[in-house]
């Protein structure tokens, strides 16, 4: 059996760079991660061996650790001004790209749209994107369309994690109704999640079983599970290699490997060390 590793996988450098931050300040003094850093279980049971305590952005004043630490999906600019004004030292690990989708928002707003974001409203990068501006509408499907405002002018972002063929797709759906209003999109799925969305395409076409690797409510983890399925392979999303079964590699000659962008390189040679041990047995 051949196993094929995506060309573009795992961990991207927004959560390299929110893990070191995070690293860096618990070793000078104790944190408390306002949130989980990334979605992954493996990363978060890394975190606890160095002390980092959990705490919740929501709840303002409730750390018991002088800093807290902001994760790499953001928080709207109220919330970040209640923590500072509450005491707390924040280090701040937004991810750039997170940065510039809010960035991004605060602009079309100024401009006179109404905002929209395509994205899951109930997911911490959505809430602290439209946590500044409290009229803004979020959609997922296409029936959220129907939700929106007869605004004259329509101005959308989307969380950075959306495939972009969602996006383009909802943003054909909000044209279509409404024909009368100036549509603008600001393309905001950032360039790690678009090269992974891509590279699983190409896995696809040589590959029928895909073991996808990351957190279970990753949402880009997710989207590559289904992006594997809606392409016509058999996808399997797996945590830990303690979740693969030889059954789903049986009779397969290919298989394509790919790894959300929280996902620690050492779970990826974990997993495919797994599987050659399951396929020589
Ligand atoms: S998935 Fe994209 S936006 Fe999120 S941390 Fe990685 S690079 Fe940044």
């Amino acid at each position: 059996m051949n196993l094929h590793l995506a060309p573009h996988y795992g961990m991207c450098f927004g959560v390299r760079d929110a893990l070191r931050a995070t690293h860096d300040a618990a070793r000078r003094e104790p944190v408390t991660l306002l949130g989980q850093l990334v979605h992954n279980p493996v990363v978060d049971a890394h975190l606890r061996t160095l002390g980092v305590r959990q705490g919740s952005l929501t709840a303002v004043g409730a750390a018991s650790t002088a800093r807290v630490v902001i994760t790499a999906h953001g928080a709207s600019e109220a919330r970040r001004r209640a923590w500072q004004q509450a005491g707390y030292a924040i280090t701040d690990t937004t991810c750039p790209l997170v940065h510039k989708a809010h960035q991004a928002l605060a602009m079309l707003v100024r401009e006179g749209y109404h905002p929209v974001v395509i994205g899951q409203a109930e997911h911490v990068e959505v809430q602290g994107l439209v946590g500044d501006f409290p009229q803004a509408s979020v959609v997922l499907e296409p029936e959220d369309v129907l939700h929106l405002p007869a605004a004259a002018r329509l101005g959308i972002i989307s969380q950075t994690t959306q495939p972009l063929e969602r996006v383009l797709a909802l943003v054909s759906e909000i044209k279509r109704q409404h024909p009368g209003s100036e549509v603008r999109l600001i393309d905001t799925v950032c360039h790690p999640t678009k090269q992974r969305q891509t590279a699983l395409e190409q896995l696809c076409q040589t590959c029928p079983v895909i073991v996808v690797i990351g957190g279970r409510n990753s949402n880009n983890t997710r989207q590559l599970t289904e992006k594997a399925t809606r392409l016509g392979a058999r996808a399997y999303q797996v945590e830990t290699a303690a979740e693969l079964q030889p059954e789903w590699f049986q009779g397969i000659r290919d298989v394509g490997i790919t790894a959300g962008t929280s996902t620690l390189d050492e779970t990826v040679t974990a997993v495919m060390d797994r599987i050659r041990q399951l396929t020589q047995d």
